[in-house]
C-alpha cells in the first residue's frame, strides 16, 4: 500500500516508523473523595520520579553535544523539585481535595501567568519553561514516555502531523532517516531544514497519521513523493537499486560545490548559503559559498530556551562573521511569528498569524528583543562583513523607522563607549508584494534588498505556504512571479544597488537561469542545493538566459512556465560539463 505526498527532500530510504505526536494534557476535572489524597499523592510523587529520571537522562545525553540544551534541562530540574510549587500542590490536593495532576497544573499556569506578565523580559521566559516542566510531568502522569527527536537511539522514519522549528532544529541528524508529515509544502521551515539537513522528506501526506504505526517498516521515496507500507521483497530490492542510484547522483553533484560559479560568457554569480542555528555541522559549507545571503537569526531564539542576552547574541554573530571570514553575512533580523512562534513572545493568538505581528512588526511591538539584537549585531559588525538585513517590510514608513531605533541603537553603544562598524550597511528583504511594487522607492532607501521568495510566492498567490490543501495555488513558476522578480531586479540595478534572492526558488535548478536572465546575479540556498546551482550556473550564456526570462514572463501559466524552464534545462543537460576549480 502506498501514500503520497509532497517530495521536499531528495532520497530514498527505509526505516521504521517512529510517530511523534506532542502530548497533549488532560488533567482530570472532578474532585476527589478524602480517601483517595494519599492515592493522588502518590501518583504525582511517581510522576515527578519518572519526570525527574527522564530529565537526567535526556541532560548527560546532551552535555557534550549540545551545552545549551543540557542547561535549559538542569533549569527544568530545579523547577521540578522548587519546594514551594510543591507544598501548593500538595496543599490543594489536601485541602481542596483536587486530584493532583489538576492541582499542579492549576500551581504550574497560576506561576506561568504571574511570570508571563512580567516586564522583566527574563522572567517572562520562565513562563515557556514553567509550562514544558508542567507538560512532562503530565505527560508521565499518563504514564507516556518522552518522544524527543533530539535525542533517539536508533534510526527512525519521523512520521507526525507537524514539526514545529524548534523541532526540526534540534533534531539527532544520525538518526532521523527520513520525514513524513501531514502538513506542509515546499517552504514550510520543515521543508527547509529538511533540505539544509538532507534528509529525505515528503510533506502533505493527508492520512499518515492514520495509517502508520510504531514500528511499521516503510519505504520513503522522497524523489517520487511515495511512502510504500511494509514493502515486500520486490519493493525492497527496487528501493535499494533506487536508493543507490540517488546516493551515487548526489555524490557525483558534490564535486561541483567547489567550483566557481561562473556562466560559460564570464559572468561571475554570487552564490550564498542560507544558515540558521550556528553550529559546526552547519558552518563547516561556509568554505565553498560566497557567504551568507540569509541569517535566519530567529533560530538563535528558537534553539534556546531563554531568550538570548545581548552579549550571548554578540558572540553567536561573531562565531558566524569568523566562520564566512571576511565574506559577507546578511544577517536578518528576527522574522519570529507566521509559523516560527514562540510562547515566550506572548504573542496574541491569531487567526492569520501570516498575516499578523510577524518579522519587524514583531520587532516595533517588542522593542527591548529589537533592540538587544541590534546593539548584539552592531557590536559583532567589527569582526567581519556583517549586513543587517529587515524582514516583513511592507512600507517607507517601516524603513525609515527602523534605520531611526538602529541609529538609536548604535548612539546608546557610543554612549558605552562600545566599538562597532559606522559603515554597515542596512537592506530589506522583498517578500511582501507591496514592497516589490515601490522597490525604485526602496532602492532610494536602503543598501540591498534581497528577495523572499517563499513568501512572497505565498502573499502573491494569496496562497498559505504551510496549507497543502492550496499546494497548487501556491505557484512559484506563475508569471507573476517571474515579473514582480524583474521589476525588483530593474529597480535595483538602476540604482546602483546589490539585489539577491534568497528563498528556496535561489536553489531551484530549474529557475535559475530564468532569474539570471531576470538580472539577480547573487542567489542564496540551502547548502545541500549548492553544488547542483553551481552547475547550473555554469552550463549558462547570457543571451539565452535573458531571452528565457522574457519568455516565461510573457506566459499564461504556471504549468507552461515550467515546461519551458524544463525544456530549458533538458538542452542545457544534453551538453554536460565537468567540474573545474
Ligand atoms: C522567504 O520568505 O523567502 C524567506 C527567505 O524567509 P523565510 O522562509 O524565513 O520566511
Ligand atoms: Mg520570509
Amino acid at each position: 500500500m502506498k501514500l503520497f505526498g509532497n517530495p521536499v527532500s531528495r532520497g530514498i530510504v527505509i526505516g521504521e516508523v517512529m510517530r511523534y505526536e506532542p502530548f497533549k494534557a488532560v488533567p482530570s476535572s472532578s474532585r476527589i473523595g478524602e480517601a483517595e489524597v494519599d492515592a493522588s499523592l502518590e501518583l504525582y510523587d511517581k510522576a515527578i520520579g519518572m519526570a525527574m529520571a527522564e530529565l537526567e537522562e535526556t541532560r548527560s545525553g546532551l552535555a557534550e553535544r549540545a551545552p545549551d540544551k543540557a542547561k535549559i534541562l538542569a533549569a527544568h530540574a530545579e523547577m521540578l523539585s522548587d519546594p514551594v510549587i510543591n507544598d501548593e500542590v500538595r496543599r490543594a490536593v489536601r485541602s481542596d481535595l483536587i486530584p493532583a495532576d489538576a492541582a499542579l497544573a492549576m500551581v504550574f499556569d497560576k506561576y506561568s501567568d504571574l511570570l508571563g506578565k512580567s516586564k522583566n523580559a527574563a522572567m517572562r521566559e520562565r513562563a515557556s519553561d514553567l509550562q514544558d516542566v508542567k507538560n512532562r510531568i503530565l505527560r508521565c502522569w499518563a504514564g507516556r514516555r518522552e518522544k524527543n527527536l533530539s535525542l533517539l537511539d536508533r534510526p527512525v522514519i519521523v512520521v507526525c502531523g507537524d514539526l514545529y522549528p524548534s523541532d526540526t532544529v534540534s533534531l539527532d541528524r544520525n538518526n532521523v532517516l527520513g520525514i513524513i508529515a501531514r502538513t506542509g509544502g515546499s517552504t514550510s521551515h520543515t521543508a527547509i531544514i529538511a533540505r539544509g539537513y538532507e534528509i529525505p522528506a515528503v510533506l502533505g501526506v493527508p492520512d499518515c497519521m492514520e495509517r502508520l504505526n510504531d514500528g511499521d517498516i516503510v519505504v520513503l521515496d522522497a524523489e517520487n513523493g511515495e511512502v510504500v507500507i511494509a514493502p515486500d521483497d520486490e519493493e525492497r530490492a527496487a528501493c535499494e537499486v533506487r536508493a543507490s542510484q540517488v546516493v551515487t547522483e548526489l555524490r557525483e553533484m558534490e564535486q561541483w560545490r567547489c567550483v566557481k560559479p561562473v556562466t560559460r560568457d564570464g559572468r561571475r554569480i554570487w552564490v550564498g548559503m542560507n544558515i540558521a542555528d550556528i553550529n559546526d555541522e552547519e558552518l563547516e559549507h561556509a568554505a565553498y559559498s560566497d557567504g551568507s545571503g540569509l541569517f535566519r537569526t530567529e533560530f538563535v531564539h528558537i534553539c534556546r530556551a531563554g531568550m538570548p542576552s545581548e552579549d550571548e547574541q554578540y558572540r553567536i554573530y561573531r562565531r558566524a562573521l569568523e566562520a564566512f571570514g571576511g565574506k559577507p553575512v546578511l544577517m536578518r533580523t528576527v522574522d519570529i511569528g507566521g509559523d516560527k512562534q514562540m510562547e515566550r513572545f506572548g504573542l496574541p493568538k491569531e487567526d492569520n498569524p501570516f498575516l499578523g505581528l510577524r518579522g519587524l512588526r514583531l520587532c516595533f511591538a517588542q522593542p527591548e528583543l529589537f533592540a538587544a539584537q541590534i546593539r548584539a549585531a552592531l557590536r559583532a559588525s567589527v569582526h567581519g562583513d556583517l549586513r543587517i538585513m529587515l524582514p516583513m517590510v511592507g512600507s517607507m514608513e517601516e524603513i525609515e523607522r527602523a534605520g531611526a531605533f538602529i541609529t538609536e541603537q548604535g548612539a546608546l553603544l557610543d554612549a558605552r563607549g562600545m566599538d562597532w562598524n559606522r559603515e554597515v550597511e542596512i537592506g530589506i528583504m522583498i517578500e511582501i508584494p507591496s514592497m516589490a511594487l515601490i522597490a525604485d522607492m526602496a532602492a532610494r532607501k536602503v543598501d540591498f534588498a534581497s528577495i523572499g521568495t517563499n513568501d512572497l510566492c505565498q502573499y502573491l498567490n494569496a496562497a498559505d505556504r504551510l496549507n497543502s490543501a492550496v499546494e497548487s495555488c501556491y505557484q512559484e513558476y506563475h508569471p507573476a512571479m517571474f515579473r514582480i522578480i524583474g521589476n525588483v531586479a530593474r529597480a535595483f540595478a538602476a540604482a546602483g544597488k546589490s539585489v539577491s534572492i534568497c528563498g528556496e526558488m535561489a536553489g531551484d535548478p530549474l529557475a535559475i537561469p530564468a532569474l539570471i536572465g531576470l538580472g539577480i546575479e547573487k542567489l542564496s540556498m540551502n547548502a545541500a542545493s549548492i553544488a547542483q546551482a553551481k552547475r547550473v550556473i555554469c552550463g549558462l550564456d547570457m543571451s539565452a538566459v535573458s531571452e528565457l526570462a522574457r519568455e516565461v514572463q510573457n506566459l499564461e501559466t504556471a504549468s507552461e512556465v515550467r515546461e519551458l524552464l524544463q525544456s530549458f534545462a533538458a538542452s542545457r543537460a544534453k551538453r554536460g560539463g565537468k567540474a573545474q576549480a
